[in-house]
This record gives structure tokens, C-alpha cells and sequence, in this order.
């Protein structure tokens, strides 16, 4: 058995995994073909793809058996993804806590288990006293149940936490361009070197490359895609009344609705608008509610 960790050319990748343990066995991968029954199926492996393997005279493999999977995402094109890191800087850009809802929405949606983590702690000045900004945020998310850590790349702040949240799991990184997600990856991964550069570069190297999706094998058993996941946060794939089930801390308010459907901005007897009143929900949280479904409505009409 292995794991998918690229896909090119009609090639696949195959790291071997020791079956007793579980764990990754050795450091190469093996070259393998698909066999022939996938494509008649109209099935293709997938990056992150658990299977089954037969060795073959030249050295190379053949793709025998793909086990059921876990998740499947689309962008980019990765099978077995457990966690989602959704990653944010505290600065430079600023913590944009509409953004980072946003993204919370398309990972709800896609039902993968989130950690958020704060990056650039270093370039906060030093406990100002009176509420910490960072410290308020942290609290927000983890009273909703999301775990925070908080992390710099520069200082080799929360590095360890994260690569215990990481192990034996497949990951993908995502954020802004510019958070610090190629330097947090660089940090977890010894001699890994992916570029980490200004915005404006980055971006630039983006339009003009194909970039083909590979998963980073974790020292401590786990990998993690190359590749930054949720990019697109356009709500079209979104029904507008999956939004507010997105909102994790709103589901058990929803429940006592007065109305079946209750959109929770105008209805009578809306408890989530009641729990809002009583500081039970964030009123940030429900801001950027309205402002999504007001958002997907704009969008469904012009489409
Ligand atoms: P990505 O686009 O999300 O992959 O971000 P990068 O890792 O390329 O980082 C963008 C910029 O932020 C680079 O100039 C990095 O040097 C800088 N950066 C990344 N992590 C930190 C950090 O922990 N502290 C500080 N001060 N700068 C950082
Ligand atoms: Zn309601």
C-alpha cells in the first residue's frame, strides 16, 4: 500500500507506507502507471490517493487499487484531505477578520477539520496591556471551537504545536498570499527552501506556471500539499441557505428559530438575532454573516 504524493506526465508517485505501523516507510518514491481498468471506469488517481500497488520487471509500479476516500477536493486536485491550516498574518497584511470568515465558510462547507493560525507574532510590539488584539482574536475562535495558534516563522514561534496538530494527517495550507504560509511549511519541513518573496512577486509566478500539486512528506509522519487550498471564495457553489450552517456557533440558536428556513436577519422570533443581542454570538461573526448573504444574493442574481 501507498500514498499518491505527485502526480505527472501519466505517472504517479508512490511513497510505500509500512502497513504495521502505519507510518511512511523510506525516503523514495516509486514510479508507477495506472493500470489500464481506471480509465475505462472513468476513475483517475488523485494526489493523496491511498492505494494498493504491484512492483513491475523495470523497477517502476502499477496502480492496482484505489481505497475508498475520506474527502475529495477540487482545488487543488487532493484526495484524503484531513485539515485545513488556515493561515493569517497579525501584520503586514493586517488581520482581516472578514477574510478569515470567509475562509471559514468554504472549509465548513467543505467539511474538513480547521486550526487557524496567527502568523508574524514578532512584528506585534510587546504586550501593550489593556487587550492584547491578538490574544481577543484567539479567544473568539477558540470559545467557537476552532483552535488557534499562534505563530512566527522568525522566532520559531508555535512551530512545535502546529507539527503536533499536523502529524499522520494530510494537509493543506491557505490564506492571503503574503501571510507566511511558504515560510511557516519552510519552518516544518528541514532543507524544504520554497521561495518565500513579497506579494508582487509572487503573484507574477503564479500567472505564467502551471504549478502541478505535490504532497510534502512531515518528518513526524503526515504530509502537506504544496499548493494552497481555498482560493477561490466566491459563494457559487454555496445554496444561500447553507450560509448560516457555516457559522458553527450559530447551529444550536437556529434550532429554536420560530420559522422553518428563518434567514435570521428580519424573522420574528430569531434566536441567532436574540443570541447576538445577549453577546452570545460574536457580533463581528454575524456582520460578516450579513454581509456574505447579502453578498450571494448580489451574485446569484447577476448569474
Ligand atoms: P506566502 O505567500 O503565504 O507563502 O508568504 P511567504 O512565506 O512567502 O511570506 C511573505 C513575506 O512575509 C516574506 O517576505 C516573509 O519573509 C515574511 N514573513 C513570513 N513569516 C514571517 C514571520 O514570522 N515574521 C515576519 N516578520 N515576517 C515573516
Ligand atoms: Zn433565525
Amino acid at each position: 500500500e501507498g500514498v499518491i504524493v505527485k502526480a505527472l506526465s501519466g505517472y504517479y508517485y508512490v511513497k510505500p507506507l509500512e502497513i504495521e505501523t502505519g507510518g511512511a516507510g523510506g525516503e523514495e518514491t516509486i514510479q508507477c502507471r495506472a493500470r489500464g481498468i481506471f480509465k475505462k471506469k472513468g476513475v483517475t488517481p488523485l494526489v493523496g490517493d491511498h492505494i494498493r500497488f504491484s512492483h513491475t520487471e523495470n523497477g517502476e509500479g502499477v496502480v492496482d487499487e484505489i481505497l475508498p476516500r475520506r474527502s475529495e477536493l477540487i482545488r487543488p486536485p487532493v484526495a484524503n484531505v484531513d485539515l485545513a491550516v488556515l493561515v493569517f498574518s497579525v501584520r503586514e497584511p493586517d488581520l482581516n477578520l472578514q477574510l478569515l470568515d470567509k475562509f471559514l465558510v468554504h472549509i465548513e462547507h467543505s467539511g474538513l477539520d480547521t486550526v487557524i493560525c496567527l502568523t508574524k507574532q514578532d512584528l506585534l510590539p510587546a504586550e501593550s496591556g489593556g487587550g492584547n488584539p491578538v490574544a481577543l482574536v484567539k479567544e473568539l475562535y477558540e470559545n467557537i471551537g476552532y483552535q488557534v495558534i499562534v505563530s512566527s516563522s522568525r522566532l520559531g514561534l508555535g512551530t512545535e504545536l502546529l507539527k503536533e496538530r499536523l502529524k499522520g494527517q494530510i494537509s493543506v495550507f491557505s490564506g492571503q498570499s503574503g501571510v507566511g504560509k511558504s515560510s511557516l511549511l519552510n519552518s516544518l519541513v528541514p532543507g524544504l527552501n520554497l521561495e518565500t518573496s513579497a506579494i508582487s512577486m509572487k503573484l507574477g509566478r503564479g500567472k505564467h506556471t502551471t504549478r502541478h500539486v505535490e504532497l510534502i512528506e512531515l518528518v513526524h509522519g503526515g504530509f502537506v500539499a504544496d499548493t494552497p487550498g481555498f482560493s477561490q471564495l466566491d459563494f457559487l457553489e454555496l445554496g444561500v441557505e447553507e450560509l448560516s450552517t457555516c457559522f458553527r456557533e450559530f447551529h444550536s440558536y437556529a434550532e429554536e428559530c420560530k420559522f422553518r428556513g428563518c434567514s435570521h436577519t428580519h424573522e420574528p422570533g430569531c434566536k441567532v438575532r436574540e443570541a447576538v443581542e445577549e453577546g452570545k454570538i460574536a457580533a463581528s461573526r454575524y456582520e460578516h454573516y450579513v454581509q456574505f448573504l447579502t453578498e450571494m444574493k448580489d451574485k446569484k442574481r447577476r448569474y
